[in-house]
Order: structure tokens, then C-alpha cells, then sequence
């Protein structure tokens, strides 16, 4: 174990409707109907996030909108403002069950567009689906798979032999049409549940097939995901991919933005602008695939969360030219891991105002090969990261 305290686990996401508090103020998470905002949403959002919070707006790992900093006089509001924008459901329940995230290169009237519309309308009426707080499903239907890297407990996606639902942790699955997936996926949360997948409320799919085997009619071939391929900034067949710096921006740059067209969420910490081309620089933004900060993954750190030890950005920003091509540096600022629960290559973690764990290739939580370093060590040394590696 790290010499981190352990941090606390709070099982479920923030919403819109159910903010959770942090450092600086409330977390309120927005689910864009189809992951896509409008340019007037855009700016609507921006607008809100100024008047009612800190100005900063993150994009979630499930490629949602959070506004950071938001006043608790001033919630009501916000959501009064959501709700005139088409940002927000009818209620808490609702909005907890609608934990969907949709393939940003989806086409409209395409598998994936109406999967994703079919589900979110049959979640937002299945009121007895007391499903666990971070439960949610991925809809991932073109031709090549984008989403497996993305927390889900139910998929939607191509397999070799057509259109597949998959329970998160099988390597087979159910064999669909795009009429009847949403259905099945419903059906399929149910079995989660009559299952005993969520003990007390919590749990998930993978830990649930750990210890009890698939449905029987699961025996379709998952797809073939290609090696290696991850998603950079640059040109798309649908816009432009641009990555957001440690997944934030400020709402200036949001509104900016909008003037360039409609904004795709992804859960890879970028934005897909619709049918752009070519984009100003803009505070936050990474529009180059070799800029040094997409080798680095940082939590909000202190002050912002009350968990951190320590101040993480402003420390990963220095090391990220440090970082080997290839390799990826995770600054974390508690053994919680936020922000890259899964390996790295490289991570610090933070133990207290101004000392770090250095692990290599594991989670913020694992064994630390070096201990106590500090963050001037670091910057004057940043060889001690890889060195006898
Ligand atoms: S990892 Fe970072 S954001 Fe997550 S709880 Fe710890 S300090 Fe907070």
C-alpha cells in the first residue's frame, strides 16, 4: 500500500439535480442529451457557469459537462437556467439511471444515435430500476470500437457478426438489432440486479460475472479492438478532436467554442467540434497530438478537492516535457486516483502538502518504489522518475 491516508469512496456520480460538495465549492454534472451541445447550449452553459460559479468547466472520464465552484444560493437557480437550455431531466432518479455515453462520432440516424435515444427515453421511465450509482452503459456501434477503454457495465457495439450487447467482463454477448438494444439492455440491468450485483446498493457488472457466469444466450463474438489506437487532437471525418488541458477550461473558452459549431463530449478529455477545421488557440485548449501536457493525467488536487494533499497541475504541467514519448505521467492528489484509476506508466501520489509516492507502472494506490519527494526535487531532478528504469 501507499503511505497515503486512504481516501474516502463515495459510490455514486454528481448530477445536475444531486451536486456533490468539493473544495471550492459544488460539483454539478451535466448529461447533454446524446453528448452533444448546441452552440447555444454551449454558451448558455458558459454563461451559467460564470454567473453561478468559479468559471471552470471540466469534461467528465463519461463525457459529461461538470461546472465547478457553483454557490449553494445559488443552485436553484442554475438549474432553473438548465432547464430552459434542455439540460437537465425531471428529476434526480432519472438522471442517475441516464449514465449513457455515446460514441462522439455518432451520425444521426445511424445504430449509435438511435440506440442511445431509444435507451435514455426507456431509462428516464424505468422508475423501479434501482440501479447503482456509478452503473452506466456504452454505446459504441461504428465500425471500430472507441469506447473500450470507458467505464461501463453494459455495451452496445459491433461485433464481427452485426450489432452485440455485452455485459462489461464477458468476452461474448447478445446478438441485437438496433430496434430491440435498448430493450435488451434494460432487461439486461434487470439480471444485474436479480443477481445480487449490487449488494447494499453498490457494485458492478465485472465484479458481478467474477463470480457468477453470463446470461446463456450471450455467445455472440465481441468485436476486434484494434491495438494501440488511441484518440488525439486533430482532424475527424465529423470536426475536430481538441483536447482540453487536465480536462478543464475555462467557460470563456466553452463560449468561444460555440462560435465554431455544435461541441461532441468525449470521455478522452477532448471536445469533437462539428464540421470545423481549424481553431484559434484558445486558454486550455491542446490543439497539437505532440504537446507534452496529453502525456500527463492530474486530478484537481488542492485546494479544489478537500481529499488532496497537495496542489497536482502546476507541478504535472513542469514534469510533462520530462515525460519519455510514449509513457504517461499520473499526478494524483490522494491514493483515490481520480483522474487515471487505471496503470500508468509513471505516478506521483500525493502524502502530505509537498511529498510524493513515485510508482511505476501501477495506481495511485500501489506500492511506491520511492517516497517523500518533494515537488522542488522533482522539478530540479525530474530524471528521478525514470531513473534505473
Ligand atoms: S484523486 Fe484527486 S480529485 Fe480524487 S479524491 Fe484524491 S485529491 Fe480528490
Amino acid at each position: 500500500m501507499s503511505t497515503a491516508a486512504t481516501p474516502k469512496v463515495y459510490g455514486w456520480c454528481p448530477g445536475a439535480l444531486r451536486p456533490m460538495m468539493s473544495g471550492d465549492g459544488l460539483v454539478v454534472r451535466v448529461r447533454a442529451p446524446l453528448g452533444r451541445l448546441s452552440p447555444e447550449q454551449a454558451r448558455g452553459l458558459a454563461d451559467l457557469s460564470q454567473a453561478h460559479g468559479s468559471g471552470l468547466v471540466d469534461i467528465s472520464a463519461r463525457a459529461n459537462l461538470q461546472l465547478r465552484g457553483i454557490r449553494e444560493d445559488a443552485h436553484a437557480a442554475l438549474i432553473d437556467g438548465l432547464r430552459a437550455l434542455g439540460l437537465v431531466d425531471e428529476d434526480a432518479g432519472a438522471e442517475a439511471r441516464r449514465n449513457i455515453t455515446l460514441t462522439p462520432f455518432w451520425r444521426a440516424g445511424d445504430d449509435s444515435h438511435q440506440i442511445a435515444q431509444d435507451l435514455a427515453q426507456a431509462l428516464r421511465g424505468a422508475e423501479d430500476l434501482d440501479l447503482p450509482g456509478k452503473f452506466g452503459f456504452a454505446i459504441d456501434c461504428g465500425e471500430t470500437p472507441v469506447l473500450q477503454d470507458t467505464a461501463a457495465d453494459i455495451r452496445v457495439e459491433r461485433g464481427p457478426d452485426g450489432l452485440i450487447l455485452r455485459a462489461d467482463g464477458a468476452d461474448s454477448g447478445l446478438s441485437v438489432t438496433a430496434r430491440d438494444a435498448a430493450a435488451e439492455a434494460l432487461a439486461l440491468a434487470r439480471w444485474f440486479l436479480d443477481q445480487g450485483g449490487a449488494p447494499e446498493g453498490r457494485g458492478r457488472m465485472h465484479q458481478l460475472l467474477a463470480r457468477c457466469a453470463r446470461p446463456t444466450a450471450h455467445v455472440a463474438p465481441a468485436p476486434i479492438v484494434p491495438q494501440g489506437e488511441t484518440q488525439h487532437p486533430g482532424q475527424t471525418a465529423s470536426g475536430l478532436l481538441v483536447a482540453l488541458e487536465f480536462g478543464q477550461m475555462p467557460a470563456t473558452t466553452l463560449a468561444a467554442l460555440a462560435d465554431h459549431g455544435a461541441l461532441r463530449l468525449t470521455p478522452w478529455r477532448m471536445l469533437l467540434v462539428e464540421g470545423a477545421r481549424d481553431l484559434p488557440p484558445l486558454p486550455g485548449l491542446i490543439l497539437d497530438a505532440t504537446d507534452p501536457r496529453l502525456r500527463v493525467s492530474a486530478c484537481t488536487g488542492a485546494p479544489g478537492c478537500p481529499q488532496a494533499r497537495a496542489v497536482t497541475r502546476d507541478l504535472a504541467r513542469d514534469l510533462a516535457p520530462s515525460v519519455p514519448m510514449g509513457q504517461h505521467l499520473h499526478l494524483s492528489g490522494c491514493a483515490k486516483g481520480c483522474a487515471h484509476p487505471r496503470p500508468a506508466d509513471l505516478v506521483l501520489t500525493a502524502t502530505d502538502e509537498d511529498t510524493f509516492d513515485l510508482i511505476r507502472n501501477g495506481t495511485a494506490a500501489d506500492h511506491p518504489l520511492n517516497t517523500s519527494l518533494s515537488a522542488d526535487a522533482l522539478r530540479a531532478a525530474p530524471d528521478l522518475l525514470t531513473e534505473g528504469s
